[in-house]
């Protein structure tokens, strides 16, 4: 497949430094990783991701918040006419913070709730983190600035997705995106909340339903969905342009800097997808070389296994998110949580993997 000129979005690990130990951090965030980019490296990554034509960057942790020059950073990206947005647990969130992400040119920020209170709680492992996340969403709301949310979903928060939804819209939420809990990091240890295949029908009844409401209602990210008539439905952000699933993106269009400067295709991704470091190659080098990022650059048919093998939709999909297949079968292009199986359990593309 080939790549884009320049990544359309690029994610930012700023610091695995967190307040949080949640169980489902599929980062193991927590402590700082050894030998973090420092400032005058990220500020260089900017740059290098400016002169390469991005136009999007997100910066996550960790917490970014923790990071101390990322008022800097956002002003650097804004002055080379990127687009800047946060991920952010909320954590330390206050009025003034607010005020400084909107003074700083800050475009969104995205706060992450995983359930209802005590789910949420206990699934991050502070007490109070959910009326902390609420009370964050509000400041950045009244700041003047987007505020969206991002959801984890596993065993542990599917039966709350209904009740959470008019409880983040009443706090000015515009935005609501789900994504599967994959057992990686810590989550890997959590494996009692991971979802299963078999959790996916009610999960696809829960959307379909939640895509009814009049009010805020969720959109699907990279790893969830595929193949159903309604996909582009449940995958479109909210009042946005339509958004159809085209496969993995990760090295096509997308990419991922650790924050001890590994390039990746999306930060997903196992270390074996590790395409270089800033600290030794330049990014645009990386980005240009035709050999990196081959799970998707060289893509070919023969990657794919299980349901996915057969599927007459795979030329399009490519058997689903990259990390994903990773994380759960240990290889590439595979799927067995994909709502086409979901929906069509004596389907042909149900063969087991
Ligand atoms: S079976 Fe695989 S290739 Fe087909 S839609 Fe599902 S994830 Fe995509
Ligand atoms: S690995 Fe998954 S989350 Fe990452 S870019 Fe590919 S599809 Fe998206």
């Amino acid at each position: 497949m080939k790549p884009s000129a320049a990544p359309f979005v690029v994610a930012l690990e700023l610091t695995l430094r967190c307040p949080c130990r949640c169980q489902t951090c599929g980062s193991h965030a927590g402590a700082p990783r050894a030998r973090e980019l420092d400032h005058d490296e990220w500020l260089g990554v900017v740059g290098s991701l400016a002169d390469l034509g991005c136009r999007r960057i997100s910066l996550m942790g960790g917490e970014p918040l923790l990071y101390p020059g990322w008022v800097d950073l956002v002003r650097a990206g804004c002055a080379r006419d990127m687009l800047v947005d946060m991920i952010s647990c909320g954590q330390g969130l206050d009025e003034s913070v607010a005020s400084v992400m909107r003074d700083c040119g800050l475009h969104s920020v995205t706060i992450s709730i995983d359930g209802l209170a005590s789910t949420h709680d206990a699934q991050r492992r502070v007490p109070g983190c959910f009326e902390q996340a609420l009370r964050a969403i509000r400041f950045v709301d009244r700041a003047g600035l987007k505020v969206g949310v991002t959801s984890q979903v596993n065993q542990g928060n599917l039966a709350e997705l209904e009740s959470l939804a008019p409880i983040l819209e009443d706090a000015g939420v515009l935005g609501w995106q789900l994504q599967l809990t994959l057992p990686l990091g810590r989550a890997e240890e959590n494996r009692h909340l991971i979802a299963p295949p078999a959790m996916m029908p009610e999960f696809l009844r829960v959307l379909r339903g939640l895509a009814r409401r009049p009010g805020l209602r969720p959109h699907l990210t990279d790893n969830i969905g595929y193949g159903t008539s309604d996909d582009l439905q449940l995958r479109t952000i909210q009042g946005g342009f339509p958004r159809p699933w085209l496969g993995c993106r990760a090295g096509l269009d997308a990419l991922g800097v650790t924050s001890d400067g590994r390039v990746k295709g999306c930060l997903a991704l196992p270390d074996i997808c590790t395409e270089g470091n800033v600290r030794e190659e330049s990014l645009v080098a990386m980005w240009n070389d035709p050999n990196r990022f081959s799970y998707n650059r060289r893509y070919t048919p023969t990657q794919l296994s299980g349901a996915c093998a057969d599927c007459e939709q795979a030329q399009r999909c490519r058997g689903g998110c990259t990390a994903t297949a990773y994380a759960m079968h240990g290889r590439l292009g595979v799927s067995t949580h994909c709502f086409l199986q979901a929906s069509a359990p004596t389907d042909s593309t149900t063969r087991q993997t």
